[in-house]
């Protein structure tokens, strides 16, 4: 782990609220009005990377910017493109070293439909709800993300975009980590990137996706209509969920979707909810029936989503007609319901992939214990045995 030098803990300027902006140059004797102009260097077509490149400000206050912030927390990515340049995944290298990804997904315009640049984002370092079909889970928890580390992936696409005359259209919370365990920081980030000041997105542009932190979700909903929320369901029956989603045992299937229909009933927004596909495991005629039962007559969506390959566990993703026969389970039950492609796969699009690859692969021992666990753990499951396995540190408490 590279120990953290004293620029790191300079703040990240983008992570400044508009009135902390404003007082922080006002303290510098500079009239308000210079607080527009670096809002409009962080900002405007994904903004500038320092603040010497700022040439409307007086040069004692670029100095005094550069010298008291950090412009960009993201500056040192790795670029990999997939599905011939339509998939962009990004390795960003934080200031102490930790290692976190976003994904540029580029949909070409169809129809009547224009096109679209979505961003996936990351909001933790690793993650402490350690789903096994996830590499971000495997990682383990690193640390929460800043406000600023959040926002500076979303400005590094806009800058990439805006050198073509394009603009990110979609941002979704579906890289590493657990939005809903940093949900202050993710918050405050949200109001950044919908400010119309700041960078100006609309709400309903914007998607959040939980694993199931049912007080997280009781929050939002408190607050309001603010995005979309995605809910990582994978399983209807709590003895599965146990294992492929370890914050059940703390917060059941039950509970989630409680929680998730309250959330609709509030704010009037339809939940989707997804489903990770993993062959033998949780795409049984048994699993989709109860799927069925659990979300039947609620105002939802169901993405079926083929599993990524990830080294560390024996599973793979379900075979496309096992999943359409699932599909058709689901819609007969009245709930709509789309099965969806996995993009990049070929860069390690799934959560946290590129990542756990710099981490190393761990020895083979390892694997083949983690491995034999997963397919006791899951063979139970599928007999409708609850989890005996400790709640994950870091969740619930
Ligand atoms: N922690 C949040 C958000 C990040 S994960 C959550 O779990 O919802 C974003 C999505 O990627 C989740 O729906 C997760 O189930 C999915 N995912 C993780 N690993 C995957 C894999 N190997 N294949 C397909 N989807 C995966
Ligand atoms: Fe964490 Fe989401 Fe991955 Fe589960 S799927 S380990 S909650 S990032």
């Amino acid at each position: 782990m590279t120990t953290i030098d004293a620029d790191a803990l300079r703040p990240g300027l983008s992570g400044l609220k508009p009135d902390q902006l404003t007082a922080w140059v006002e303290a510098r004797g500079e009239p308000a009005y210079r607080a527009r102009q670096v809002a409009d260097a962080i900002w405007k077509d994904g903004g500038l990377t320092s603040a010497v490149a700022i040439r409307t400000l007086p040069a004692a206050l670029r100095e005094a910017l550069d010298a008291g912030f950090r412009f960009d927390t993201v500056s040192d990515t790795d670029v990999r493109e997939a599905d011939g340049g339509l998939t962009e995944k990004f390795l960003h290298r934080l200031d102490d070293g930790a290692l976190i990804e976003s994904v540029l997904m580029h949909y070409p315009a169809r129809g009547s439909g224009r096109e679209r640049h979505t961003l996936c984002i990351s909001s933790q370092a690793g993650c402490a709800v350690g789903c096994p079909f996830c590499a971000t889970g495997e990682l383990g928890f690193g640390r929460d993300l800043e406000v600023a580390e959040i926002v500076d992936q979303v400005r590094f696409s806009a800058r990439r975009l805006a050198a073509d005359g394009r603009r990110l259209t979609n941002i979704v919370f579906m890289g590493m980590g657990e939005p809903l365990l940093n949900l202050d920081r993710v918050l405050d980030t949200i109001q950044a990137l919908n400010d119309p000041r700041r960078f100006g997105l609309g709400a309903r542009h914007i998607t959040v996706s939980t694993s199931g932190v049912v007080p997280g979700i009781r929050r939002l909903t408190a607050l309001g209509p603010q995005f979309t929320l995605a809910v990582s369901l994978h399983a209807a029956r709590d003895s599965l969920r146990d294992v492929l989603v370890p914050l059940n045992r703390r917060w059941p299937v039950a509970e989630v979707v409680d929680a998730a229909r309250d959330h609709t009933r509030a704010t009037g927004r339809r939940i989707s909810y997804e489903a990770t596909m993993i062959g033998g495991i949780n795409d049984t005629p048994e699993d989709a029936e109860a799927m069925a039962e659990l979300l039947r007559g609620d105002h939802a969506h169901v993405n079926l989503i083929p599993m990524n390959p990830v080294a560390h566990t024996p599973w793979a993703a379900s075979p496309m007609p096992v999943i359409e026969r699932f599909a058709a389970t689901l819609r007969a039950a009245g709930v709509s319901t789309t099965i969806r492609r996995n993009r990049g796969q070929e860069v390690g699009a799934a959560c946290g992939q590129l990542a756990a690859e710099r981490a190393g692969e761990p020895a083979p021992p390892v694997v083949a214990r983690r491995r034999a666990r997963l397919v006791a753990e899951s063979a139970a499951a599928l007999h409708g045995e609850r989890s005996h396995e400790p709640v994950p540190v870091g969740v619930g408490d």
